[in-house]
């Protein structure tokens, strides 16, 4: 019996998230997101730019804790230019980079306008090809190949990439609204087209320019499924990304759980959306981005009820105006608030207030030279991220020392 095509989740909030305009996070941030997509158990989180030399560190620190077991089922993927050059580069940096998505532009547009003669449409194929080809042999275990400006691309010229990627050995092939110029009507068309004529698993890349991004990237996993092959929906935590953003992670879990007609596709049976208030919360904060207060399944409305008619009728069943439980998204459990007396843990913090701040999240120490060790890394976690650290920051701290000196070292 043939197994039904599966969709899956590719984080990109690491890669898109980070690049957009007015925000950031700090590698201790971003290594707590892998984390808690590990959690929540994401296929893979795209955890950055192997060719970025203030990302170098981190990321061989992040596939350490691959190596210790600390991210179990998520893999971490970098972001490469598709060009041979750049695959050498990023190998040398990263030695044990193991999953890749290298990209290119597709579109006349890009082609004629970004490139300017230096690539046309034949050598945009051999460059993509040569550099697929150059990962493997330095031994990249899947590789991804995005091409950029998919949606504005030609249909034919899209599929003759897609089959020389898949000819080159690429696993995916990543389909970028990179403008966000789809619809879920022309998405469903162009991807069902692509899946059936090269039958490669398909990433579907959405950005929100035109207030669409979760349905296409719904449609654009359906087309994939219905042509019978895998699909991998690109998201960011909050909907993070580019301009107007990329498709929100829990939106899109949502979206696949319960949209109507939904129901005969199968979501990659790792994800636990218990994970979603956690997550969603930590990269609020991390970004310092509010999360609006409509924000589905996590916004403070998203179960609130006030109106006369709405109030009566989620109490007397909550499906009467509730699509789905706040329970399953991790929420309903009261949250502890200091108000009295609190010791923090900063940049100038000593032994015994730091002493007291893990005693509260229950983490005891070997030896005072094992917490005055700590204690100078929680100092230095506090120079990088520029805010109180969480309690999970803390205790990944005392957890992995040495992977958290590697996070914070960096020379320009
Ligand atoms: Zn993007």
């Amino acid at each position: 019996m043939n197994k039904k095509p599966k969709i899956s989740l590719i984080d990109v909030t690491n890669r898109d998230g980070v690049q957009t305009s007015r925000i950031c996070l700090s590698k201790l941030q971003k290594t707590m997101l892998n984390l808690y997509l590990d959690e929540m158990g994401i296929f893979q989180s795209e955890f950055g730019f192997p060719l970025t030399r203030h990302e170098t560190n981190y990321l061989n620190a992040n596939l350490e804790l691959v190596k210790k077991g600390a991210l179990a089922t998520t893999r971490l993927g970098g972001w490469l230019r598709a060009t041979s050059d750049d695959v050498r580069k990023a190998f040398k940096l990263i030695p044990n980079l193991k999953h890749i998505n290298l990209s290119i532009s597709t579109s006349d547009q890009m082609i004629v306008n970004k490139f300017k003669g230096k690539l046309d449409h034949a050598s945009v194929i051999k460059e993509m090809s040569e550099a697929v080809h150059e990962a493997h042999s330095l031994g990249a275990d899947s590789i991804g190949v995005n091409a950029e400006d998919a949606s504005r691309t030609k249909i034919d010229y899209l599929i003759e990439f897609a089959q020389n990627a898949k000819k080159a050995g690429a696993e995916r092939i990543r389909y970028c609204d990179t403008l966000g110029y789809d619809t879920p009507f022309s998405i469903y068309e162009r991807i069902k087209i692509l899946a059936e004529s090269v039958q490669i698993p398909i990433e579907i890349h959405c950005h929100n320019d035109l207030g669409l991004v979760v349905a296409n990237s719904i449609a654009g996993a359906r087309a994939a499924n219905d042509a019978g092959v895998d699909t991998y929906i690109n998201t960011c935590v909050n909907g993070m990304g580019e301009r107007a953003g990329n498709a929100d992670l829990v939106s899109v879990i949502l979206a696949i759980k319960y949209g109507s007609g939904m129901g005969g596709y199968v979501l990659d049976e790792k994800i636990d959306l218990k994970k979603s208030w956690k997550v969603c919360k930590y990269a609020s904060y991390a970004f310092g981005v509010p999360i609006p207060i409509n924000q589905p399944g996590i916004g403070a409305n998203a179960f609130a009820h006030e109106s006369g008619i709405h109030a009566d009728g989620a109490l007397k069943d909550r499906r009467n105006y509730e699509l789905y439980d706040f329970e399953e998204l991790g929420r309903g459990e009261p949250e502890i608030i200091e108000t009295g007396r609190k010791i923090t843990a900063g940049e100038y913090s000593g032994i015994k207030g730091f002493r007291n701040v893990y005693e509260k999240i229950e983490v005891a120490f070997a030896s005072d030279a094992e917490a005055t060790e700590v204690l100078e890394l929680v100092r230095y976690a506090n120079v990088h991220n520029q805010k109180p650290l969480v309690d999970d920051e803390l205790k990944f701290i005392a957890k992995y020392p040495d992977i958290a000196r590697k996070i914070f070292t960096m020379a320009p």
